[in-house]
C-alpha cells in the first residue's frame, strides 16, 4: 500500500549534507551471488555538480576503488564522501546485504514485513533506502545492467533493454528517486494494455493466476488513464515478492505471496489498482522529503475512494464515513501530528493521518473546486511534474490556480493542525410567520477553524429541502423560510465532511470496540481453544483482560468481546439488551439479518453497550469448529458492524448507527 520511495529520513541527512543539482545519471553493472549474499557492482556517476558530496553506502559495502574525484573516503557510518567530483565519477565497490525481513506482526495488514535490504536464496530485495549503489540524494536517471545465476530473474525500473536467461538491462524514462531491483526465480507471463507492455512475474507456474493479475492491471490502467491522463512508463508488471509487502515502485508494483494467493479476492479496487495509482502519485510525480508525504493521501482518493464512488453512493459514502472513523479510532491520545509531517506508514495513527485525513483532504478540495476543475487540475498536475519532487505547496498552487481563487485558508488547517473538524447543531427552532415558517439554525466549530462546504437537509411535513452553505468561521447562521412545517435538520446527511469524532460518533465495529481500553475478552471454561487464541491475539496488539463468564458481572465502564459460548450465557444477558433487532442470540443459533446460522456459519457482531456511550459490546461465534477454520482472518472484517461468514468466508456485512449524531436534530416548534 506503499510507495516505496527511499527511506526518507536517511535521505533528508545525505540530502541536507549535499545539495545536488542538475541532471544526475547513474549507470550500475550489479553481479549478485544470492547464495554468498554478495553484490559486486560499477557505479558511473555523471551530473555530480557540487565540490562535497556525502553519498549513501551500505556500511558493509566496501569501496575499492574511485575514478573521477580529486579525492574520497568513508564516513565511519557508511557513507561516501567525495571531494572535487568531475564530469564522471566511477565508483567500484563489493560487500554483503544481508537483512531477512521481519516479519510485521499485526494482525491486521499494517505494513509489510521490514528489511533494509537483502540478498539471499529466497529472493532479492534491493530498495533506494537499502544503500545498494551510492546515492547523492535527490533525483536521478538510472541504467542498471545487472548478472544473476540462473535460475534468477530480476526486475527493476525502466524500459526492459534486453534479457539474456539471468543476465537484464534495464534503461531510465524517467528521473526517480530512487533505484528497486527484485529478483527471484520467477516465471514471466505477458499481457499487453493499449501501448504498455504487461508482465506477470510469479514464483510458480501459473498462467491461469497470471491472467487473472494482468487482465485486471489492463482494465484498472485504462479507468485511471481516462481519470488521470496517459500512464507516465511503458511497462507496468506484477512481480510476486518472497515476503509480505504491497509496495508500488516505478513501473511495477510488488506484491506478497499472500495477496497472490488471494486471486480474484485481491484483485477488487483498493490493492492493484492502488499500487497502479502509485505510478503517477509517488512514482510518476515524487515526493519532495522536505514537504510532506501528500501521495498517500491522493493514491487512496484515486483509486481506493474513487472505485468506491464507481460502486454506488452507498459504497462512497460508507468510504467517507470511514475516513472519520478510522482518525478517530487509530489516534490514541498523544499520538497526533499534522498531515504535513506524515512521511511514511508502520502503524495505524500513520494510516489514520496520511491516507484517511489526506484522502478526506482531497474531498473537500474537489468539493470546491467541482468535478470538472478537480479533475482538469490532477491531470495538469501529473503532466508538469512528471520526473519531478513537489511538496504540499505546489499542489495548493495548483488547485488554487485551477479554482481561480487562493486556497491557503483551505489547505493551512487541514496540513498543520492536529485534529480535524469539529461540528455540532447549537439550535434549531421555526417560528411560524409570514409565507410560512422561519428556520433559525446555528452550526458552530470548535476552533480551529476550517473552511467547510456543509450541506444543511430539512425534514419537513412536505419532504426534504436542501441547501448547501459555505462556513468560514466558526459559526454558520442559517435563517430559511419554509412553506412546510420544518421537522428535523440535519447537518452533512451525506457524510461529506471529515470530522473529527467522539467514540461515540463512530459507528459500531471491532476495531472501534479494541480501540480504547478498558477492554475484556470473555471466554467460557471449557470452551474451544480458538476463541482463547483469538482473545490473546486481540490482547497482544491491543491489551486488556481475559476472564470467564462467571466474572463478568464485575465488569464495569469497558469494552467487552463475548467468544463463543460466552456470548450465550446467562451473564452475557445485560451486554446482549441493548444489540440491533438484526441480531437475535439463543443458545444454539444466531441469527443476523434474515439468515439464521447452519453448521457453516460463524458471526461477528459489535453495537454500542447500552448506557455507556463511546463503549462497545461484541461477539465473535461459531457454530461448528469448522465454520471457526478461518477464524484469525476476523481482524481483517474489524470495520464492519456485523458479518456473517459461511465456510470462513463472508456472506453477508451490515453496518450499524452510532449511538449519537450531533450533526441531526429535532426542529424546535416556537410560538
Ligand atoms: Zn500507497
Amino acid at each position: 500500500m506503499a510507495a516505496r520511495t527511499v527511506a526518507l529520513l536517511l535521505a533528508l541527512f545525505v540530502v541536507a549534507a549535499s545539495p545536488v543539482q542538475g541532471e544526475v545519471r547513474h549507470r550500475i553493472t550489479a553481479r549478485l551471488d544470492p547464495a554468498g549474499h554478495r553484490l559486486e557492482a560499477t557505479d558511473r556517476i555523471t551530473g555530480l555538480t557540487s565540490p562535497h558530496l556525502a553519498l549513501l553506502l551500505a556500511p558493509t559495502l566496501a569501496v575499492a576503488a574511485v575514478e573521477g574525484a580529486a579525492s574520497w573516503r568513508r564516513d565511519p557510518s557508511g557513507p561516501l564522501l567525495l571531494d572535487g567530483p568531475g564530469g564522471e565519477v566511477v565508483v567500484r565497490y563489493a560487500g554483503t546485504l544481508f537483512d531477512p525481513p521481519r516479519p510485521s506482526g499485526h494482525i491486521r495488514f499494517v505494513a509489510g514485513d521490514a528489511t533494509g535490504g537483502t540478498i539471499s536464496p529466497e529472493g532479492v530485495f534491493l530498495d533506494g533506502g537499502s544503500g545498494w549503489y551510492p546515492d547523492p540524494g535527490g533525483m536521478a536517471l538510472f541504467d542498471l545492467d545487472i548478472h544473476l545465476p540462473e535460475p534468477f530473474v530480476a526486475v527493476s525500473q525502466g524500459r526492459l533493454a534486453g534479457r539474456d536467461g539471468s543476465q537484464s538491462q534495464w534503461r531510465a524514462t524517467l528521473p526517480a528517486d530512487g533505484l528497486t531491483v527484485v529478483a527471484a526465480p520467477f516465471h514471466p507471463f505477458h499481457g499487453r494494455a493499449g501501448a504498455i507492455d504487461l508482465t506477470c512475474y510469479l514464483m510458480r507456474d501459473d498462467p491461469a493466476t497470471a491472467k487473472l493479475f494482468l487482465d485486471a492491471a489492463a482494465g484498472y490502467l485504462a479507468t485511471l488513464q481516462a481519470r488521470l491522463g496517459e500512464y507516465p512508463y511503458p511497462r507496468f508488471d506484477i512481480v510476486e515478492n518472497f515476503f509480505s509487502s504491497g509496495y508500488g515502485m516505478p513501473g511495477f508494483t510488488l506484491l506478497g505471496p499472500q495477496v497472490i494467493a488471494m486471486g480474484e479476492q485481491a484483485l477488487k479496487p483498493g490493492y492493484l489498482d492502488h499500487e497502479i495509482t502509485h505510478n503517477w502519485w509517488g512514482n510518476g510525480v515524487f515526493v519532495d522529503p522536505h514537504g510532506g508525504n501528500w501521495c498517500e493521501g491522493l493514491t487512496s482518493y484515486c483509486a481506493n475512494y474513487l472505485a468506491a464512488e464507481g460502486e454506488g453512493e452507498e459504497a462512497a459514502e460508507e468510504a467517507r464515513t470511514r475516513w472519520s472513523a478510522r482518525f478517530c479510532l487509530d489516534l490514541p491520545a498523544g499520538h497526533a501530528y499534522p498531515l504535513r509531517r506524515f512521511r511514511t506508514k508502520s502503524t495505524r495513527t500513520d494510516d489514520a493521518i496520511g491516507y484517511a485525513k489526506g484522502a478526506a483532504l482531497f474531498h473537500q478540495v474537489r468539493r470546491r473546486l467541482g468535478d470538472d476543475r478537480f479533475f482538469a487540475a490532477l491531470r495538469g498536475f501529473a503532466h508538469d511534474y512528471l520526473g519531478r519532487q513537489a511538496s504540499w505547496d505546489e499542489i495548493e498552487a495548483t488547485f488554487a490556480h485551477a479554482g481561480g481563487e487562493p486556497l491557503a485558508s483551505l489547505f493551512r488547517p487541514w496540513l498543520d493542525e492536529l485534529g480535524g473538524p469539529e461540528v455540532r447543531i447549537e439550535r434549531a427552532e421555526a417560528v411560524a410567520g409570514e409565507g410560512g415558517y422561519h428556520l433559525r439554525a446555528a452550526i458552530v466549530q470548535t476552533p480551529p477553524v476550517y473552511p467547510l462546504d456543509v450541506e444543511v437537509a430539512v425534514e419537513t411535513t412536505a419532504g426534504e429541502v436542501t441547501v448547501c452553505r459555505r462556513m468560514a468561521g466558526e459559526r454558520l447562521d442559517l435563517d430559511l423560510v419554509l412553506a412546510p412545517l420544518p421537522r428535523r435538520l440535519r447537518v452533512d446527511p451525506h457524510h461529506h465532511l471529515f470530522r473529527h469524532l467522539t467514540f461515540a460518533e463512530v459507528a459500531p465495529s471491532l476495531d472501534a470496540l479494541l480501540a480504547r481500553g478498558p477492554i475484556f475478552y470473555v471466554v467460557a471454561e471449557g470452551d474451544l481453544g480458538v476463541y482463547r487464541d483469538l482473545a490473546e491475539m486481540a490482547q497482544r496488539e491491543h491489551g486488556g483482560k481475559i476472564i470467564t463468564s462467571a466474572e463478568l458481572p464485575a465488569v464495569g465502564g469497558a469494552s467487552v468481546w463475548l467468544l463463543g459460548r460466552a456470548a450465550v450465557a446467562p451473564e452475557a444477558a445485560p451486554l446482549l439488551a441493548g444489540h440491533p433487532p438484526d441480531l437475535a442470540i439463543t443458545p444454539t443459533t444466531v441469527r443476523l439479518g434474515e439468515v439464521v446460522s447452519d453448521a457453516a456459519t460463524a458471526i461477528l457482531a459489535t453495537w454500542p453497550r447500552p448506557g455507556d456511550p463511546g463503549r462497545f459490546a461484541g461477539l465473535y461465534w461459531g457454530a461448528s469448529e469448522a465454520a471457526l477454520a478461518r477464524a484469525p482472518y476476523c481482524f481483517y472484517y474489524g470495520a464492519d458492524s456485523a458479518i456473517r461468514f459461511a465456510h470462513g468466508r463472508p456472506a453477508a456485512r451490515l453496518r450499524w448507527p452510532a449511538s449519537v449524531d450531533p450533526l441531526a436534530v429535532a426542529v424546535e416548534a416556537l410560538r
